[in-house]
């Protein structure tokens, strides 16, 4: 297993609509075991492969620091089957560091996917679980959190990212 490095926002990377795995084997697997130490590294409950510079379709969530009812998994292809509810969760991204903001989410979904053994495996999320799904969705989908935040909001962030990049270059 390796820790590999998180993508950070403007990387071009997590702009980009994720491909779907049409094989899954050894390679898959260490790719998930990568991406499951990456993110307990990071102290984060979600990452999709696109945020360590992997174009596919592959998530890993462990919600139990906030929702102890749910262990660790992996999804591949991930499909959105059912929505409802609608609601303003606050919430962060490993990939757009210190920006917290709300952002509209569904309350509950179900989701269909396959497990790394290759089986067929559906979850029912609520709460904190429904939005970790529907975050790293977003991702494969190339949306990060910016996206769905108001403009006046993402053009804070996106001036606050260039004046430390060119702070940076000066130093
Ligand atoms: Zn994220």
């Amino acid at each position: 297993m390796a820790v590999w490095e998180i993508l950070k926002y403007p990387h071009p990377m997590l702009k980009r609509r994720s491909e779907k795995v049409e094989r899954i084997d050894e390679e898959t697997r260490r790719m998930v075991e990568d991406m499951t130490e990456t993110m307990y590294h990071a102290n984060g409950i979600g990452l999709a492969a696109c945020q360590i510079g992997i174009s596919r379709r592959v998530i890993v969530l462990d919600v139990s620091p906030i929702d102890p009812e749910h262990d660790l998994f992996a999804m591949i292809n991930p499909e959105v089957i059912s929505e409802e509810g609608e609601i303003d969760h606050e919430e962060g991204c490993l990939s757009v560091p210190d920006c917290f903001e709300k952002v509209k989410r569904r309350e509950k979904i179900c989701v269909r996917g396959l497990s790394p053994d290759g089986k067929e495996i559906e979850v029912v999320g609520e709460g904190i679980l429904a939005f970790a799904l529907q975050h790293e969705i977003d991702h494969l989908n190339g949306i990060i959190i910016l996206d769905r935040m108001s403009r006046l909001k993402r053009e804070i962030y996106r001036n606050k990212v260039k004046k430390e990049k060119r702070k940076g270059e000066i130093d």
